[in-house]
């Protein structure tokens, strides 16, 4: 095995997706976002310095998870295999993180785009409820995927690495689809 990517836009399942692939590859699951929510609440200084970004719908500056991400894929338990939910989001990200691969030894093998309708995005992130999901951020969220992540599909595309999978179906057949997927 080796690295999954989840690309997807905010609202497509993929942070759930993510987690239940890991869980039955029994891998790490490695979540920006996840990350950066904690570091919020737990008010470290890494979450001092994300939270207006989070907050606004913006991505956070590259410079704040590029360290992060090299520490994570260097720890023992994820030398062959990962998920990274929400890493990369953008084209910049995505070239540190095939240097870094290529670094470490490692590789990615699967760029996973969850392919969602705009108007079930919208639907789902409103129900959900979380602390960035007001109207006004899921908007600005959304505008950000189009102009900075959305391009990341032609780029692993050209590497051969992207597939896309059908995520307006039941999170169960969604978590299917992936596991015959990478299986
Ligand atoms: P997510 O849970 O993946 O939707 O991420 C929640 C928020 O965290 C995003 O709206 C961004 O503000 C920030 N974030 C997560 N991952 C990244 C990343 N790779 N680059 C920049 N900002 C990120």
């Amino acid at each position: 095995m080796a690295g999954i990517i989840f690309l997807g836009p905010p609202g497509s399942g993929k942070g759930t997706q993510a987690q239940i692939l890991a869980q039955s590859l029994a891998i790490p699951h490695i979540s920006t976002g996840e990350i950066l929510r904690e570091a919020i609440t737990n008010q470290t200084e890494l979450g001092k310095q994300a939270k207006a970004y989070v907050d606004g719908g913006e991505l956070v500056p590259d410079e704040l998870l590029l360290d992060l991400i090299r520490e994570r894929l260097s720890q023992p338990d994820a030398q062959t295999s990962w998920i990274l939910d929400g890493f990369p989001r953008n084209i910049a990200q995505a070239a540190f993180l095939d240097e870094l691969v290529a670094e470490l030894g490692q590789s990615c093998q699967w760029a996973i785009d969850l392919k969602v309708p705009q108007a079930v995005l919208i639907q789902r992130l409103l129900l959900r409820g979380r602390k960035d999901d007001t109207e006004e951020t899921v908007r600005r969220r959304l505008e950000v995927y189009e102009e900075k992540t959305a391009p990341l599909i032609e780029y692993y595309q050209q590497r051969g690495k992207l597939h896309s999978i059908d995520g307006d179906r039941t999170p169960e057949e969604v978590a299917e689809a992936l596991k015959v997927l990478v299986s």
